[in-house]
């Protein structure tokens, strides 16, 4: 079976939409907040988790279904 296809997913400001570069020294945790370098606004650690995983969940089921459409194709081929 073939891996699926690697993702990234960046963490955007809830502000201005900037991806936020977060202090690589510091553990984030739930209830943190993550201050944008670009409009200066603190998101909140936990919305960003939640956007983060509905749009990599998105994506992993995208290509969960092509590669099953794949699949099918395959075994029903002549
Ligand atoms: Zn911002």
């Amino acid at each position: 079976m073939k891996e699926l296809e690697s993702f990234t997913i960046d963490s955007k400001c809830l502000f201005c939409d900037a991806t936020l570069i977060g202090d690589t020294t510091k553990k984030y945790s739930s209830g943190d907040l993550i201050k944008c370098m670009n409009c200066g606004e603190n998101n909140d650690y936990d919305s960003l988790i939640d956007i983060a995983s509905t749009e990599g969940l998105e994506v992993v089921s995208k290509q969960v279904n092509e590669h099953f459409e794949k699949l099918v194709k395959d075994m029903f081929k002549d």
